[in-house]
C-alpha cells in the first residue's frame, strides 16, 4: 500500500490527552500518527467550555511552558477571562476562561494540522498489535495495520462508555459518539486492572428562550488575564458576560420527586462520579439542608445560542430535567437543546503504570487522560503531554522523564496517581501539591521551559521570549537592588504617603518592595524607569515579596530530597511523635510507609510531619 503505515509514535484519541501527545511527540521530531474516531471532534470540549479554574490553570501554563496547545488555542477561544483568588496569595492564584467551544476546536485542529511530522488518520482503533508482552502497532476498524515504535492510547470516556438519560441506556463515548467496544474488549483480555466511573453533564439551553435580564451578570476581569505566556489579550475574541440564577425549593421538590426514575439512585449506574463535580440530584441529596444553589449560564460560544448552565449536571429523565430547568428564575419558558446525561465508562488503575505513563504489562504502550481515572481537559492535556513526551523518548532509544511533585503539578498528578491509584475521578487542587508557594502558575515557564527546550518541545520563538524574559527579570532585579531612595527627598515622601512612615535612613527599592503596604508599581518608578513587561514586573514582586516563605519551602525540599531514601523501621510507634497531628499518626500506622519520601507521599502528610518524623528518627538513633 503506497500509504505510510511505519511510525515512531501511534496516538490513539484525538481529544485534549490525545493532541497534547501527538503534538509532543512530534515536536520533539517523532513521525507521529494522531488516529481519532473524527477529525470534527478533534479538541472537543466534551463538558463545560471552560479551561483552567484553581489548579487546572497550574496545569495549563506547564502544559503552555512545555510548548503545549492549551492555552494558546484558549488565549484564541476565551470570550470571558477571570482570574479567581485574586485577593489571595499567588500560590493559589488560577486563570479561568470561558471558551467559545467552536473557536477552540478550530485553534486546536490548526495546530495540530500545520505541526511537522504528523499525520492525521480517522477511523477507530480496534485492536493493538502486539510481539509478546510489547506493543507495535494498531489495527483500525477496516483492517488497516498501522506500524510504531510506541503507541499512546487516549480513549477518554469511550471504553465500553454507556450514556444514562433516566433508565433509559444507549452505548456511546459521549452523546452523538459511538463508543469504543473491540478495543475496550481486546484491553480487558489483558493483565490491565478495569474498573468503571462515571460522569455528567447538564441539559443545553436555548438563550434566545431565557428572561437574562432577572439574572446577575458576571462580566470578566479587566483588564482581561491572557492564559499563555506566549498569549496577548489582542488574540482574544470579543469578550462577553455569563449569568447566575438559582435553583430554588420547587427545583429541589422537582428533583426529588424524580429520583424514583433515577439511574444513580435505582442502582442502574455503578461506576462513581467526580465528588467534586456532583450532579444536582447529588447535591441536592447530600447537602439536604441548603435551599438554593447558584447555577451560572455559560454561553458555549459567540456564533451559537447555546447555553451551559454549570452546576445542573444530571442523568434525570427527559420530562424532569425540563421540569427542574424552567423551575429557575429567567429560565421559566427555557428550552432544552441537548438533554443532560451521565456516561459510565473503563478506566485502569494508574497503579499499573510507571511514572513515564507507560504500563507496566505491555512494553511501549502509554495511556494517558480520562483512562486513567482522571476527569478534566487540563488532567487530560497534561498526562498527554507527559505520554507523548516520553513515547517520542523511547522511541529515539532516550531515558524517560518526567517531573518531580516539587518542580509541577504535573509531577504531583502522576505519582498520586502511580503511588495511590484512585476509586473516584481524580481532579487537580492546589491543596494536592506540598510546595504550593514554588509551584505557581505564574511561574511555570520558569520551572520547566528550560527542560522543556532541552527535550525538543519548546520552539525558537517561545525560546527566544522565555530567554528575554528570565533576563529581564535579573535586570530588573539588579536595578531595584542599586537605586537607592535618600531621606528627605521627593521620593522619600511619596514612600511616607504609601506607608505612613518617614524614610529613617537610605533605602534601595528591593527592600522597600518588601514591606507589605508597596507594591511594584509604587517603588518602581520612584528612581529611573519601570519594566514594560508586565510578567517581569509580576515575578520580581512575587519573588522579593515571598522571598523568606520560597527559600524555607527550598529549604524543606532540599531536605527531604537529601533523606529521601531514609528507612523508617517496621516497628515504628507513630504515636509517640511529639507535635504531630493524630490524624497524620494514625495515617502513618495504617500505610506503615517503608521510607520518609513515601510517608511524604501519603494525602495529608504535610512537610511539617515530614520534618517531625525526621527529628523523631534522629532522636532513636
Ligand atoms: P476525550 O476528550 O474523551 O477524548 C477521547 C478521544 O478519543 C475522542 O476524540 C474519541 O473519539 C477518541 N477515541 C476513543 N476511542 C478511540 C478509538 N478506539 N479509536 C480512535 N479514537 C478513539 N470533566 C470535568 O472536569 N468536569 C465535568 O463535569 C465533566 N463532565 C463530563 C461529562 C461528560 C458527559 C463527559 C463525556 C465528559 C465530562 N468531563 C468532565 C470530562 C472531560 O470531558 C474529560 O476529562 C476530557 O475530555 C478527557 O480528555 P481525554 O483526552 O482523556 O478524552
Amino acid at each position: 500500500m503506497d500509504y505510510p503505515t511505519r511510525f515512531d509514535v501511534i496516538v490513539i484519541g484525538g481529544g485534549h490527552a490525545g493532541t497534547e501527545a501527538a503534538l509532543a511527540s512530534a515536536r520533539m521530531g517523532c513521525s507521529t500518527l494522531l488516529l481519532t474516531h473524527n477529525i470534527e471532534t478533534l479538541g472537543q470540549m466534551s463538558c463545560n467550555p471552560a479551561i483552567g479554574g484553581i489548579g487546572k490553570s497550574h496545569l495549563v501554563k506547564e502544559i503552555d511552558a512545555l510548548g503545549g496547545a492549551m492555552a494558546l488555542a484558549t488565549d484564541k477561544a476565551g470570550i470571558q477571562f477571570r482570574t479567581l483568588n485574586s485577593r489571595k496569595g499567588p500560590a493559589v492564584r488560577a486563570t479561568r476562561a470561558q471558551a467559545d467551544r467552536i473557536l477552540y476546536k478550530a485553534a486546536i485542529r490548526y495546530v495540530l494540522e500545520n505541526q511537522s511530522n504528523l499525520t492525521i488518520f480517522q477511523q477507530s482503533a480496534d485492536d493493538l498489535i502486539m510481539q509478546d508482552d510489547t506493543v507495535t502497532g494498531v489495527v483500525t476498524q477496516s483492517g488497516i495495520r498501522f506500524y510504531s515504535q510506541t503507541v499512546v492510547l487516549t480513549a477518554g470516556t469511550f471504553l465500553g462508555g454507556i450514556i444514562h438519560i433516566g433508565l433509559e441506556k444507549l452505548s456511546g463515548g459521549r452523546a452523538g459518539d459511538p463508543p469504543s467496544v473491540a478495543l475496550a474488549n481486546r484491553l480487558r483480555e489483558m493483565p490491565f486492572r478495569v474498573d468503571r466511573l462515571k460522569t455528567g453533564t447538564p441539559p443545553r439551553i436555548d438563550a434566545k428562550s431565557v428572561d437574562f435580564s432577572v439574572m446577575e451578570a458576571q462580566p470578566g476581569d479587566t483588564p482581561v488575564p491572557v492564559m499563555s505566556f506566549m498569549g496577548k489579550t489582542e488574540d482574544h475574541p470579543e469578550q462577553i458576560s455569563c449569568y447566575i440564577t438559582h435553583t430554588n425549593e420547587r427545583t429541589h421538590d422537582i428533583i426529588r420527586a424524580g429520583l424514583d426514575r433515577s439511574p444513580m439512585y435505582t442502582g442502574v449506574i455503578e461506576g462513581v462520579g467526580p465528588r467534586y463535580c456532583p450532579s444536582i440530584e447529588d447535591k441536592i441529596h447530600r447537602f439536604a439542608d441548603k435551599d438554593s444553589h447558584q447555577v451560572f449560564i455559560e454561553p458555549e460560544g459567540l456564533a451559537t445560542h447555546e447555553l451551559y448552565p454549570n452546576g445542573i449536571s444530571t442523568s434525570l429523565p427527559f420530562d424532569v430535567q425540563l421540569e427542574l430547568v424552567r423551575s429557575m428564575r429567567g429560565m421559566e419558558n427555557a428550552h432544552i437543546m441537548r438533554p443532560g446525561y451521565a456516561i459510565e465508562y473503563d478506566f485502569f488503575n494508574p497503579q499499573d503504570l510507571k511514572h513515564t505513563l507507560e504500563t507496566k504489562f505491555v512494553h511501549n504502550l502509554f495511556f494517558a487522560g480520562q483512562i486513567n481515572g482522571t476527569t478534566g481537559y487540563e488532567e487530560a492535556g497534561a498526562q498527554g503531554l507527559l505520554a507523548g513526551l516520553n513515547a517520542g523518548l523511547r522511541a529515539q532509544g532516550k531515558e524517560g522523564w518526567y517531573p518531580r511533585r516539587d518542580e509541577a503539578y504535573i509531577g504531583v498528578m502522576v505519582d498520586d496517581l502511580i503511588t495511590l491509584g484512585t476509586n473516584e475521578p481524580y481532579r487537580m487542587f492546589t491543596s494536592r501539591a506540598e510546595y504550593r508557594l514554588i509551584l505557581r502558575e505564574d511561574n511555570a515557564d520558569l520551572r520547566l521551559t528550560e527542560k522543556g527546550r532541552e527535550l525538543g518541545l519548546v520552539d525558537d520563538v517561545r525560546w527566544a521570549a522565555f530567554c528575554g524574559k528570565k533576563e529581564g527579570i535579573d535586570q530588573e532585579t539588579e536595578r531595584l537592588a542599586t537605586s537607592w531612595i535618600q531621606p528627605k527627598t521627593e521620593q522619600a515622601e511619596r514612600v511616607q504617603q504609601k506607608t505612613g512612615q518617614p524614610l529613617a535612613r537610605e533605602y534601595n527599592l528591593l527592600d522597600l518592595l518588601k514591606r507589605p503596604e508597596l507594591e511594584y508599581d509604587d517603588v518602581a518608578s520612584l528612581r529611573g524607569e519601570p519594566v514594560d513587561n508586565p510578567q517581569v514586573a509580576e515575578q520580581v514582586q512575587i519573588q522579593v515579596k515571598y522571598a523568606g516563605y520560597i527559600s524555607r519551602q527550598q529549604d524543606e525540599i532540599e531536605k527531604l530530597r537529601r533523606h529521601e531514601n531514609t528507612p523508617l523501621p517496621e516497628d515504628m510507634d507513630y504515636s509517640g511523635i511529639d507535635g504531630m497531628s493524630n490524624e497524620i499518626r494514625q495515617k502513618l500506622s495504617e500505610a506503615r510507609p517503608e521510607t520518609l519520601a513515601a510517608a511524604s507521599r501519603i494525602p495529608g502528610v504535610t512537610p511539617a510531619a515530614v520534618s517531625l518524623l525526621l527529628i523523631h528518627l534522629k532522636k532513636r538513633a
